[in-house]
């Protein structure tokens, strides 16, 4: 039996959207029709706009949308939850009605005709496509420089990231099924896909200016979501501060062994020794006492998150045949 074409539902995110939305709406729309027709998604494809709480006429657009062209479908938070639980409320929406997912930002800034590119790599094997900026050339040096400081430092301290990949890409359904076992409430996703593994593809483009509107992301919230990501998904900051703990109880013990050197050559007022050995075996004993709980309230941490402790990927048998939803 010939497979079916895959179903595709674009997520897209919106919070107080308004001004482009109605610009984007039709190049998101327009893209779809070209995929479909050049026979390599569904029919039955969907574009689905998640609005987060958006407190102008975001949701009226969405609405109308929805209403004049059912390959426009509107889900809408109760109140703003920031950008990855948008974009997560709207995977889980469409991960059991579609066969794969692409998330994208509303605003244009990303090249909506990296679709076509992300939907060969699926069509050849790959169950995630990260797409990849190729340049920044229209971001200010300021958020370029903030923005690509924010890739090495996440990955210095553990959390590893794709390289200026943010939340442009395409996700299988059944990545999606696997990815729904993580049950944590604090979310970065662009670090927690890679932790669910499959074989995964990138596809460059270049990243343009907002069509419209302005960002929402200044530099207070990456940094926020800069410090999300580094504290969910590592506990690296903890084993420095073991590290460092070392380090304090060494100086420590050598400011132990001068103290009582100097004692004994007699250079020295009468209870300044004793109080500096106190002192520093206090300080070193401390630091790594300090680390050494911390070391348990990481994995406490880790345990918190009832992670998935396996995810199969590929079998010589199969329960059941791989089939499209279409
Ligand atoms: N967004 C959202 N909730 C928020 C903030 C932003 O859903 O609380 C959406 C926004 O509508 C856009 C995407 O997330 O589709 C990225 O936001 P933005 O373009 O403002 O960030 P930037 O591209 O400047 O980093
Ligand atoms: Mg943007």
């Amino acid at each position: 039996m010939e497979l079916s074409k895959p179903i595709l539902w674009m997520v897209i995110p919106c919070y107080n959207e308004q001004e482009v939305l109605p610009v984007t709406a039709p190049l998101f729309r327009g893209e779809l029709q070209e995929l479909a027709d050049a026979g390599k998604i569904s029919d039955k494809s969907r574009i689905l706009f998640v609005n987060d709480g958006s407190k102008d006429r975001t949701w009226e657009i969405i609405s109308d949308l929805a209403k004049a062209d059912p390959h426009f479908i509107g889900i809408s938070q109760s109140r703003n939850r920031g950008h990855q639980n948008a974009v997560l409320a709207g995977l889980m929406e469409a991960k059991d009605v579609c066969d794969i997912t692409i998330s994208i930002d509303c605003d244009g800034q990303d090249d909506i005709k990296a679709m076509g590119a992300m939907v060969d790599s699926y069509l050849a094997g790959a169950e995630v496509v990260y797409g990849v900026r190729s340049s920044r050339e229209t971001d200010t040096f300021f958020k370029r420089f903030t923005a690509e400081s924010f890739y090495k430092l996440l990955n210095k301290m553990g959390a590893e990231v794709v390289y200026n990949h943010a939340d442009y890409r395409l996700i299988s359904a059944r990545v999606l099924d696997s990815f729904a076992d993580f049950h944590e409430v604090n979310i970065f996703l662009r670090g927690m896909i890679p932790l669910v593994g499959y074989k995964s593809d990138k596809v460059y483009y270049v990243r343009a200016e907002r069509m419209a509107g302005k960002s929402h992301y200044p530099l207070s919230k990456m940094m926020a979501l800069a410090f999300d990501g580094i504290t969910s998904l590592s506990v690296k900051p903890i084993s420095i501060i073991t590290g460092f703990g070392g380090v304090v109880s060494l100086v420590g013990f050598i400011g132990v062994i001068w103290a009582i050197i100097m004692a004994i050559i007699g250079k020295t007022v009468a209870g300044w020794a004793s109080m500096v050995c106190i002192i520093c075996f206090l300080g070193g004993i401390q630091m790594l006492s300090l680390g050494v709980i911390g070391q348990y309230v990481g994995k406490i941490y880790m345990e918190a998150k009832q992670r998935p402790r396996y995810i199969i990927s590929e079998r010589t048998w199969e329960p059941y045949e791989r089939h499209y939803k279409g």
